[in-house]
Order: C-alpha cells, then sequence, then structure tokens
C-alpha cells in the first residue's frame, strides 16, 4: 500500500467501492467518469506504478488481469467489442499513479480516440 493512492485505498477497502470482481490479486470497479456506457477500471491490489514499472515476475498477474478483463467483457455482453487501455506516463495521460486498465465498450469506438 502508498500511503496517498487512491486506488491502494480502494483496493483495500478503505475508501468504500462497489467492486464488479474482487480476487486476493486484482479488483476491478466503476470509472467514476465512465466515457462510455461500459468502462470499467481493473487494477492489481499491490500498488504497482504503472505499465513502466512491471517486472517478468509480474507475468501471472498480469494475465489474471487479462482475463479478467475477458470475462468483464463478456459479462457486461460487450460482443461487438471493447477497449483496453493502460495510460502510461505523463505524456501517456495517466493521472492516477498506480497500475489500473480501463475496459471501455457499450458504444462504437473510434481510432485514433479523440
Ligand atoms: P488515468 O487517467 O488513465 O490515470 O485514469 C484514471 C481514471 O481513474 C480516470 O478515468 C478517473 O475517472 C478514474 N478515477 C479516479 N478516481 C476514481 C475513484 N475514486 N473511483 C473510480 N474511478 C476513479
Amino acid at each position: 500500500m502508498s500511503g496517498d493512492c487512491i486506488f491502494c485505498k480502494i483496493a483495500s477497502g478503505s475508501l468504500s467501492t462497489e467492486f464488479l470482481v474482487e480476487t486476493d490479486q486484482l479488483v476491478a470497479f466503476r470509472d467514476l467518469n465512465p466515457v462510455a456506457p461500459t468502462h470499467i477500471l481493473v487494477i492489481p491490489k499491490r500498488h504497482i506504478e504503472s505499465l513502466a514499472h512491471i517486472e517478468a515476475s509480474d507475468g501471472a498477474l498480469l494475465g489474471e488481469i487479462m482475463l479478467a478483463i475477458k470475462e468483464l467483457a463478456k459479462e457486461q455482453g460487450l460482443e461487438k467489442g471493447f477497449r483496453v487501455v493502460a495510460n502510461t506516463g505523463p505524456d501517456g495521460g495517466q493521472s492516477v499513479h498506480h497500475l489500473h486498465f480501463h475496459l471501455i465498450g457499450g458504444r462504437s469506438l473510434q481510432w485514433p480516440p479523440g
């Protein structure tokens, strides 16, 4: 747990948030400012600053996160497709410095994003 990290507070339960998924390693919850009908964040419980800070030993954790995203997309009825985004660092537009994957769907998404 990193002291002033909002996602560490969510993951530990100290900031009350409804989880769509919770395992020993990860939680998933709805984004506060959704950009699409479905906008879910999937995060590791352990504080990792960003995708630029992962290690080879995080492989199993990242695999678990990807499988959770796949299952969530199925549960949310995103059979027409979805987008997964991991904003990383200042140029990547990361605003919360705890690794997270946005699962976005429920409408047609353009690329590149606006
Ligand atoms: P990013 O800009 O990629 O770092 O994304 C951070 C995301 O976290 C934004 O989409 C915010 O809307 C979302 N967010 C920030 N605080 C909360 C919160 N307490 N609960 C849910 N989502 C949050």
